[in-house]
C-alpha cells in the first residue's frame, strides 16, 4: 500500500474471486461459470463488430436494450446494461446507500455486497440466515435501508418464492429491493414481471452464467423508469460506455438464439441431478439447489481437505473459510463427462482417507 492511498480504500478488504490459474489445466468447477461455448449466432454478429471498434459504441445501447426488453416484456426505458450485473450492482449501492440507508443483506450470501458497502463508505447489515440456510423473510420486515436479495442465493442455491419476494416489497413501499437473479435460469421464479406493480423493485441479471458469457462482461437491471433514470445518473457519472461494442453485439445474438440458451439450462440442470445422485451415495447432503452449482458437505471428509485434493487432482471447486459454511463445498455444474471425472475422484479421495 502506498502511503497516500486514502482511508476508506486503506481498509478495505477487496472481493477475492474463485482462482482462475493460468498454470495447468484444471476441470474448472469453481466460479459458476458455464462448460458451453456462446451462441454461434452471438459469435458470428460480435465478428463483424470487431471492425467498428474505432468508435465508441451507442452509448445507450438501444438495440441491445430493445433486445432484452422484448424478451422479458418490458419497455427499454425500463431496462439498463451494465458491464457485468457486478456493476449495476454497485450503481443501486451507489444511488440508494448513505448513512441513513444501510445495505441488509443475509450474513451468507454473495461477498460481493459487503465489498461495495465499503469501496461506497455506507454501512451495511448483516442478517443471519436460519439454521438450515434459507432465508426468513419475515427478519427483514423492521430493517431500514436497501435490501439486497440474490434469489436463488449463492452459495447455498436456495430460492424464495415469488410470493416471498412480493412480500418483501409489501413489508415497506418506502424501502429498495434489489433482486439479484444471477441464476435465476436455473430454477428460479424471476420477478421481473413486478416492477409494474412495485416501484420499489429492481432486479438485477447476468449473461455471465446461463448464456455462457462470463469473458464479455453484460449484465443488465430491470425495474421501474424511475429507477432506471437513478441507475444511468450514475452510469453517465462514471462510464457512459460501460458496455462495449463486441459484447453488446454477443449479448444480442445471445438473446435471439433462445433454442440454445434453453437447452444448456436443461443440460445443466440434467448434470446437477445427475451429480447430485451419485454424491447422494456417497455419503453427502446438500442444501436444495436452483443453480448451476450444488452446496454439499459430509461427514466423511472436511469441505477445506476435499477442496486441496481435488485441486492437486487437477479439479477446482469453491471452499469459503467463513464459519458457518467452512464444512461445505460449491461445486459448479459443469458438462456430463466433467461431472462423471468430479465423481470419480471423490471417490478416489474418499476411498483413500484411512
Ligand atoms: C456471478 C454473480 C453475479 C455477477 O456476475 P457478473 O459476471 O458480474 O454478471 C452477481 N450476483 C451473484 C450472486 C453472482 O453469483
Amino acid at each position: 500500500m502506498s502511503k497516500f492511498l486514502n482511508e476508506k480504500i486503506s481498509k478495505l478488504s477487496a472481493y477475492v474471486p474463485g482462482e482462475q490459474p493460468q498454470d495447468k489445466k484444471y476441470i474448472k468447477l469453481n466460479t459458476n461459470e458455464s462448460p458451453f461455448a456462446p451462441s454461434k449466432k452471438a459469435i458470428s454478429l460480435a465478428k463483424k463488430e470487431i471492425k467498428k471498434v474505432k468508435l465508441y459504441p451507442d452509448p445507450d445501447c438501444t438495440e441491445l436494450l430493445r433486445e432484452i426488453a422484448n424478451y422479458y416484456g418490458v419497455k427499454k426505458e425500463q431496462v439498463i446494461v451494465s458491464n457485468g450485473s457486478d456493476e449495476v450492482l454497485n450503481f443501486a449501492f451507489i444511488a440508494y446507500c448513505d448513512q441513513n440507508n444501510p445495505a441488509i443483506f443475509p450474513d451468507i450470501t454473495y461477498g460481493f455486497y459487503k465489498v461495495f458497502a465499503g469501496v461506497n463508505g455506507v454501512p451495511y447489515k448483516e442478517i443471519p440466515l436460519k439454521e438450515d440456510l434459507t432465508i426468513d423473510i419475515n427478519d427483514y420486515k423492521e430493517e431500514k435501508g436497501v435490501l439486497f436479495i440474490a434469489n436463488p442465493n449463492a452459495p447455498t442455491g436456495i430460492k424464495l418464492s415469488l410470493e416471498e419476494i412480493e412480500n418483501l416489497l409489501n413489508f415497506n413501499r418506502e424501502r429498495i429491493v434489489v433482486v439479484d437473479e444471477a441464476y435465476v435460469d436455473f430454477g428460479g421464479e424471476t420477478a421481473v414481471g413486478l416492477i409494474d406493480k412495485y416501484d420499489n423493485l429492481l432486479v438485477t441479471q447476468t449473461f455471465s452464467k446461463s448464456r455462457s458469457m462470463a469473458g464479455a462482461r453484460l449484465g443488465f437491471g430491470i425495474a421501474s423508469e424511475k429507477i432506471i433514470n437513478d441507475l444511468n445518473t450514475v452510469k453517465y457519472s462514471t462510464n457512459p460506455y460501460n458496455v462495449n461494442r463486441v459484447t453488446a453485439r454477443l449479448g444480442i445474438g445471445a438473446i435471439k438464439d433462445d433454442k440454445y440458451f434453453k437447452s444448456n439450462v436443461k443440460k445443466i440442470i440434467e448434470n446437477r441431478v445427475y451429480t447430485m445422485v451419485e454424491l447422494k451415495k456417497l455419503g453427502f447432503e446438500f442444501t436444495p439447489s436452483s443453480t448451476n452449482f450444488l452446496f454439499a458437505k459430509t461427514d466423511r471428509i472436511s469441505g477445506e481437505e476435499l477442496y486441496l485434493k481435488l485441486k492437486e487432482k487437477g479439479i477446482l471447486i469453491r471452499h469459503f473459510k467463513s464459519e458457518r459454511i467452512s464444512n461445505y463445498i460449491r461445486i459448479t455444474v459443469g458438462n456430463f463427462n466433467q461431472m462423471k471425472r468430479f465423481i470419480e475422484v471423490v471417490k478416489e479421495i474418499l476411498g483413500e482417507l484411512v
